[in-house]
């Protein structure tokens, strides 16, 4: 299956010329290394590393913020060509869905802050939705975060979460107000590795997606600046959730199903 042969409509001369390279980039870096990333059940770091120098997560982000400006058509070919390429571990569909929470809904110091360092690989992300009781019913949250002055201190636990194990950005949805039911729902970038009472669990195994990290995060007064909540006021998280994660569920399936596609394809 080839983007460039069976072009889309909305396949520009530009976005041929990235997945072409993405492709060739992804054939070298990518493709010996994703049995190995399948066995030890992580990608290695210096593949973001590789990929983030060659520009391959900026593309929908403006270039003050590290991107080099064009639209979601260029992560979707990225995630294409994963696919292409046969590999399910890289965690791009959630580093991508985190650069664009922060894009859309980042002041312009988080955006500053943040942006750059995810789309060059220095920093890996995750969305910390999922809790051991709650799953699609996101309203239903237990993890919560009280003002303490000018931090939020959050409690609770998360499961399931795809780079949990490496990331060092996470947006933890969290419970603001914990009788407001989805109002009460924010969003806050916790800085891992500044973190005292953030404790990460194992990597959770799976029966697919096997290069992908998984894990159970647990927060125990975890300090975080209120600098660091989403968006202009607290309670707007479950708004900001239902408008992006169409596009999570998209750039996260993608690979899967490319790649289940090109390799019944293969010879
Ligand atoms: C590989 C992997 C990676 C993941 N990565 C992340 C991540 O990065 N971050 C994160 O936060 N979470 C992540 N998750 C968790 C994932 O988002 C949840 O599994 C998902 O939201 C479903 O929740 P659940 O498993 O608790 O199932 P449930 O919510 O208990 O649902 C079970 C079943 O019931 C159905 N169902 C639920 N509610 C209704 C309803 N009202 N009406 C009809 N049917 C319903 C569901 O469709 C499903 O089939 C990951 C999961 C996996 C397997």
């Amino acid at each position: 299956m080839s983007l460039i042969k069976n072009s889309p409509n909305w396949v520009s001369d530009e976005h041929k010329m990235f997945a072409e390279s993405t492709r060739k980039l992804f054939d070298a870096e990518m493709a010996p290394n994703v049995d190995k990333w399948a066995s030890q059940g992580i990608v290695d770091r210096e593949f973001w590393k590789v990929v983030g120098e060659q520009g391959v997560m900026g593309g929908s982000i403006a270039e003050e913020y590290g991107g080099f400006g064009g639209g979601i058509g260029f992560d979707a070919i990225t995630v294409y060509e994963q696919g292409r390429t046969g590999d399910t571990g890289w965690g791009y569909g959630i580093q991508s869905i985190v650069i664009h929470y922060l894009n859309t809904y980042g002041s312009e110091g988080q955006k500053k802050k943040w942006l750059p360092r995810l789309i060059s690989g220095e920093s890996v992300a995750a969305i910390a939705m999922t809790e051991p009781g709650t799953g699609s019913d996101l309203q239903s949250v237990q993890t919560y975060a009280e003002r303490d002055g000018n931090h939020y201190k959050i409690n609770g636990s998360k499961i399931f979460i795809t780079n949990g194990h490496t990331a060092d950005i996470v947006v933890v949805v969290a419970k603001t107000d914990r009788s407001a039911g989805a109002k009460g729902v924010s969003l806050i970038v916790l800085e891992a590795k500044e973190a005292e009472g953030f404790r990460r669990g194992r990597n959770l195994k799976k029966l697919g997606m096997k290069g992908s990290d998984t894990a159970e995060l647990f927060f125990e007064d975890v300090r975080v600046p209120t600098a660091n909540l989403l968006g202009t006021e607290e309670g707007q998280g479950f708004y900001q959730l239902m408008k992006q994660l169409p596009w999570e569920r998209l750039m996260s399936e993608s690979p899967r199903l490319v790649s289940s596609t090109s390799r019944s394809m293969r010879p």
